[in-house]
C-alpha cells in the first residue's frame, strides 16, 4: 500500500503544511502533532483510524479559507484534504459531485457548457467543503438559497472509520447536519452530490458610490427597498475601503442574476434612490460575468493580508439597528476595512437541514491590515464593535466567525440542541473538534480580553 504524507510536529515539511493550512496572513499558534496530506478517500479512512488508534483529536482542512483557521489546532491529528479537488457533472439529471477542496470558479466552469450554474461563494478561492457545511451564501443566493441546501447527498469517513454514503433517507441525520452545522459536523465529508440550477441568462450589476456623509440614509434606504426588489437581485451596500475610490465611500451595489424575458428592468428602482444624484460614481446595469463577479470578490479580500471577520444578522426597525451599529460604522480603521450591509431577506428554514439562523440583514466589519502590531485594534474593531448590536442579533454565520472570538447563536436554539444529540450518537468519544472555544484562540483580542 503506498505510504501516505504524514508530517510530526519538529519534522521537515511541518511548519510549511501547517502554514499552508489557513489562506489567512494571520495564522494561528496551534500546532497539531501530526498533519496528514490525504490524496484519496482511502487517506482519510487511514488517517481517521490512525487518530483514533493514537488518541488524537481531529481537525479538518479543505480550501483553508476558516478566517480563524479552524482546522489547526493545537495537538491532535490535522488531516489535509486540500489534494482532493475532483468535481463531476451529470447534465442530464441536473447534479454534480465535488470533493472538498474543490473551488466555486472549478465547478461553475464544468458546468457552463451545460447552461448549468451553482451559487458558490463570492470570492473564486474559497473552498467547497467549508463553505458548504457552513451555510453558503454564494453568487445568486437570495433566489436559489444558501449553499448547504443544494447538497442531496454526502460521502462521509465517520469516527469509527467507516465511510457511509448518507442523503435524506439513508444517515438522513448526518445529512440534516452536514447542511448548516459548519465547524461543528461531526465526520469528513470526502464528496458532496449536489443540485444544480439553470444558468443565468444574463447578469447585470449596477453599482453607486456615495460620500460618507449619505451613510444612514444609503443603509436604511437599501433595508426598506428590499421587498421591491426581485430574489434574482443580490443587494448590498458597503463602507468604507472602496478598490478604485481614495478614502472611505459608500458603495450600493446590485448584481441581476437573469432568466430569459428580465432585464434592465429588474435594476431599475436603483435609478429612482432619492439620493441618486450624489453619486460619485455610477455603473448601471452593466454587462458582466461570473468570472468578473469572482475577480472582483477577489481584489476586495485580497490574499496576503491579515483578515478578521464577523458579522450578525439582524432585523427590526432600521433606525434602531443603525442606531446600535453606530460603534462599528464610525470607526472603520483605515487600509482594507469595511463593513457590508448584505440584504439578503427571508430564505425559509427546512426540517431537512439544521442551517436556521438567517434575518433579513446582515452585518458585517471586515479588516484586512498588514502590520502585526496592529492586530489588537482592527480585531476590536471586528469583534468587540459589534457588541453595539448584540441585543438585536438573530445569529452569526459560522463561515464568518467560528465563536471564540465572540460568542453569537449560529443555529435555532433548538437545532443546536439537536445537533448536540446527534454528536453524542455519531463521535461519542469526541475525536472529531468542534466549534472553537474562547481559550483556543491566540488572537491579540482573545488574548487581551480573557478574564
Ligand atoms: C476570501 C474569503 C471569501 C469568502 N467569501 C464567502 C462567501 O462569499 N460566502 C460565504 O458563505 N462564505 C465566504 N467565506 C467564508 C468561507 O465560506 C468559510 O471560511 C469556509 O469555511 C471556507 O471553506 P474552506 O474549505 O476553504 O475552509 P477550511 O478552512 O478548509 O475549512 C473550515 C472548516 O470547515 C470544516 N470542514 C471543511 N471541510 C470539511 C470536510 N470535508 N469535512 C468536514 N468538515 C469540513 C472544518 O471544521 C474546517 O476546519 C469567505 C472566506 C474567505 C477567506
Amino acid at each position: 500500500m503506498r505510504e501516505f504524507s504524514i508530517f510530526r510536529r519538529g519534522d521537515g515539511g511541518y511548519e510549511a503544511a501547517r502554514l499552508d493550512a489557513v489562506w489567512n496572513e494571520r495564522k494561528p499558534a496551534r500546532f497539531p502533532e501530526v498533519i496528514v496530506v490525504a490524496e484519496d478517500e482511502q487517506d482519510v479512512v487511514r488517517a481517521v483510524r490512525l487518530a483514533r488508534a493514537e488518541g488524537l483529536a481531529v481537525g479538518i482542512r479543505s480550501g483553508g479559507h476558516s478566517w480563524v483557521g479552524n482546522g489547526v489546532r493545537d495537538g491532535g491529528l490535522l488531516l489535509d484534504l486540500s489534494r482532493l479537488t475532483e468535481i463531476t457533472v451529470d447534465p442530464v439529471a441536473g447534479t454534480a459531485t465535488v470533493q472538498p477542496a474543490a473551488k466555486g470558479p472549478a465547478l461553475n466552469e464544468l458546468l457552463a457548457p451545460h447552461r448549468l450554474f451553482f451559487p458558490t461563494g463570492h470570492a473564486p478561492t474559497v473552498g467547497l467543503g467549508g463553505f458548504l457545511l457552513g451555510g453558503g451564501y454564494g453568487w445568486n443566493s437570495r433566489a436559489l438559497g444558501p449553499a448547504c441546501l443544494g447538497i442531496r447527498a454526502i460521502d462521509v469517513v465517520l469516527a469509527d472509520g467507516t465511510l457511509v454514503h448518507a442523503t435524506d433517507t439513508t444517515f438522513p441525520h448526518l445529512l440534516w447536519a452536514a447542511r448548516g452545522s459548519g465547524p461543528g459536523f461531526f465526520g469528513v465529508v470526502t464528496r458532496f452530490y449536489l443540485d444544480v440550477h439553470p444558468r443565468p441568462s444574463k447578469i447585470l450589476r449596477t453599482v453607486h458610490s456615495y460620500p460618507l456623509e449619505l451613510r444612514d440614509e444609503v443603509l436604511a434606504w437599501a433595508y426598506d427597498t428590499l421587498e421591491t426588489l426581485s430574489p434574482a437581485v443580490e443587494f448590498s451596500v458597503k463602507v468604507g475601503f472602496s478598490p478604485g475610490l481614495d478614502g472611505h465611500a459608500v458603495s450600493l451595489t446590485a448584481t441581476a442574476f437573469c432568466t430569459p424575458g428580465t432585464g434592465d428592468d429588474l435594476l431599475a428602482p436603483l435609478e429612482s434612490a432619492p439620493f441618486r444624484d450624489r453619486a460619485v460614481r455610477a455603473l448601471v446595469a452593466q454587462d458582466t460575468t461570473l468570472a468578473e463577479l469572482y475577480d472582483i470578490a477577489d481584489r476586495l479580500t485580497p490574499a496576503g493580508l491579515r483578515w478578521a471577520v464577523d458579522g450578525v444578522w439582524a432585523e427590526g426597525p432600521v433606525e434602531e439597528i443603525l442606531t446600535a451599529a453606530r460603534p462599528v460604522l464610525d470607526a472603520i480603521p483605515g487600509g482594507s476595512s469595511f463593513v457590508l450591509w448584505m440584504l439578503w431577506g427571508h430564505y425559509p428554514p427546512r426540517p431537512n437541514a439544521c442551517w436556521s439562523a438567517q434575518a433579513k440583514a446582515y452585518l458585517s466589519p471586515n479588516s484586512g491590515w498588514t502590520d502585526p502590531a496592529r492586530d489588537l485594534e482592527h480585531e476590536s474593531w471586528v469583534h468587540g464593535s459589534l457588541g453595539s448590536v448584540q441585543h438585536l442579533s438573530k445569529g452569526l454565520q459560522f463561515s464568518d466567525n467560528n465563536l471564540a472570538d465572540r460568542f453569537d447563536l449560529g443555529l435555532s436554539a433548538a437545532n443546536a440542541e439537536r445537533l448536540e444529540k446527534f454528536r453524542a450518537a455519531y463521535d461519542p468519544d469526541g475525536l472529531f473538534r468542534t466549534y472553537m472555544a474562547p481559550d483556543e484562540s491566540t488572537t491579540a483580542y482573545a488574548l487581551n480580553t480573557r478574564p
